[in-house]
């Protein structure tokens, strides 16, 4: 069975993009809006040395809403691609859901079970890799990363983005950090204590043999 660590997108791997019009940070909606926060390659380095998966898992709807072209969200995610490539291609796969349930484009517009909450991403992934659910983490920046794993028996990490504020805190995470990076921290730290763990019982035992002797 092999592990995985799913990351959310926005709030997480690239900074919210402050619009004017909603008064609100949000997705960026195009491509020179877009960066990347400098500890990331460093976090997913760490996380894959580790023998993590990682995936991306991120709600698109503003092309859905209108508020952004579909080629403008191809772009960005190009963009994030080709950074990530250029440095040892360290993600596995890319789950983007471009739909919204009261959308204004039909086509995308509507229930799906690819938006999170939704787990059919994940649950694809799940049984494309093999993973094994309970040595997997989700790492978000809202509820709804949150609330995505607790039908899966994931763990969460919560990312305290000042700018998410808005969309977290009602559900309870596992951990939380204040970036990606002191996320990986946590998930190695975590892993390192199990396995301790693991061999202190197994210290135990066999010193509970010899007394037994
Ligand atoms: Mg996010
Ligand atoms: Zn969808």
């Amino acid at each position: 069975m092999s592990r995985a660590v799913f990351l959310d997108r926005d709030g997480v791997i690239n900074p919210l993009v402050y619009n004017p019009e909603t008064n609100e940070y949000e997705s960026p909606h195009y491509p020179e809006d877009f960066s990347i926060y400098p500890t990331v390659i460093r976090a997913l380095r760490k996380l894959k040395e580790q023998g993590y998966y990682l995936f991306i898992v991120s709600n698109q709807p503003s092309y859905a809403k209108g508020k952004t072209s579909l080629e403008n969200i191809k772009a960005i995610e190009q963009l994030l691609a080709e950074y990530v490539d250029s440095n040892g291609e360290l993600i596995d796969k890319y789950y983007y859901c471009y739909h919204h349930p009261d959308g204004v484009i039909e086509e995308y517009s509507g229930a799906c079970g690819c938006r999170k909450p939704g787990t059919l991403f994940i649950k694809e992934a799940v049984r494309q890799f093999g993973l094994n659910e309970k040595e997997c983490w989700f790492i978000g920046d809202r509820d709804t990363d949150v609330k995505c794993r607790k039908s899966m028996g994931m763990r969460t990490i919560l990312i305290r983005n000042k700018h998410s504020v808005k969309n977290a805190g009602k559900e309870t995470s596992d951990e939380y950090a204040s970036d990606i990076y002191e996320a990986s921290i946590i998930i190695i730290g975590r892993k390192e204590n199990e396995l301790q763990g693991v061999h202190r019982a197994i210290h135990e035992r066999n010193d509970g043999n010899h007394t037994n002797n």
